[in-house]
């Protein structure tokens, strides 16, 4: 039986990675059943402490990385704010405000949604994060400051990188004003939403001949995020595009998994530099 650890503290995140040869990071874990297993010695969550501070006229929050995403978004409501970030798919147009994702699972996972084209996405958002690298050294990176010069953005390295280089335990994000967010973009297409099956995003170049190839299968699309919704057999691997990303009922470990070379390589090489004992999320991308 693995052990699952919560922390609230860097104090306490750093007494559990020291104590264990690998950690398995969660935020809500609410991909933990469609998504690759990691095999660690403890599962480590970060405890949510809300919004720590909300500056309405700089426009900047800064939150715990176990805060939910509805946590956030009602904190900021109340003040006409918000994170812009869209439905990621479309029956999900009402239900925004039950995300039970994490801030840090969001960002770590960085998936498409369907604000991105016009308000821009984590990479966009993230402005800070305090860090607790793999041997428990606590870093900050970025700051409240909308424009930094101030060397390398080591945070922008997190995004995307699925819990494998560090524990973010803090975020600071830009929040957008409510008046004014644009209108999700989703086109529907002929098939039924009842019968969806696989979700798949592709490059925006290859877009265009996906949507053709898949026809009558394709139950509605987001071209400004290249996002397919299919109603094929998700086992059905006939139409793949490099760089492409696929989430569907029975997919298994395929969900998410990352085929483009060039992403491998480069996730690869930082964590060797981020993690060389590779203690964090063991075998995420691998
Ligand atoms: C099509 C689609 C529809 C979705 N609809 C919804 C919805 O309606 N509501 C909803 O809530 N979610 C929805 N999701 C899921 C959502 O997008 C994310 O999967 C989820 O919010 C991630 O947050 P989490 O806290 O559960 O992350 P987890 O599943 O716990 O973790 C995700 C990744 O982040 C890493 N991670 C977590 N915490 C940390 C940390 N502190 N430091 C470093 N790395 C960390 C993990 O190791 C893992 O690799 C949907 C996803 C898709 C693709």
């Amino acid at each position: 039986m693995v052990n699952w650890v919560k922390a609230r503290t860097e104090a306490e995140i750093v007494d559990v990675i020291r104590a264990h040869p690998t950690v398995k990071l969660v935020g809500s874990d609410s991909c933990g059943t469609w998504r690759r297993p990691v095999n660690a010695s403890v599962v480590l969550g970060i405890e949510s402490c809300g919004v720590i501070e909300h500056d309405v006229e700089d426009q900047v929050v800064v939150v715990s990385a176990g805060a939910t995403i509805a946590e956030v978004q009602q904190a900021l409501r109340k003040r006409g704010q918000c994170i812009p970030l869209g439905p990621n798919v479309p029956d999900a147009l009402d239900r925004l405000d039950d995300w039970r994702g994490s801030v840090a699972g969001q960002l770590s996972l960085n998936l498409p949604h369907s604000l991105q084209a016009e308000c821009g996405s984590w990479r966009d958002w993230v402005l800070g994060l305090t860090i607790v690298r793999p041997d428990g050294t606590v870093c900050k990176c970025g700051s409240k400051a909308v424009k930094s010069v101030a060397g390398y953005d080591v945070a922008k390295l997190f995004i995307g990188a699925r819990g494998t280089l560090g524990v973010i335990s803090q975020v600071i994000l830009r929040t957008f004003p409510i008046r004014g967010l644009p209108q999700p973009d989703f086109n529907l297409g002929s098939g039924l939403w009842s019968h969806a099956g696989r979700i798949q995003r592709t490059l925006s170049t290859d877009f265009e001949a996906a949507r053709i190839a898949y026809g009558d299968h394709l139950i509605a699309f987001n071209s400004k995020g290249s996002t397919l919704y299919i109603s094929c057999d998700v086992t059905d691997q006939s139409f793949r595009y490099p760089g492409d990303w696929q989430l569907g009922w029975g997919l298994g470990e395929a969900n998410l998994s990352i085929e483009d070379p060039t992403v491998k390589r480069l996730m690869e090489r930082t964590k060797t530099i981020m993690d060389p004992s590779r203690k964090l999320n063991p075998g995420e991308f691998e």
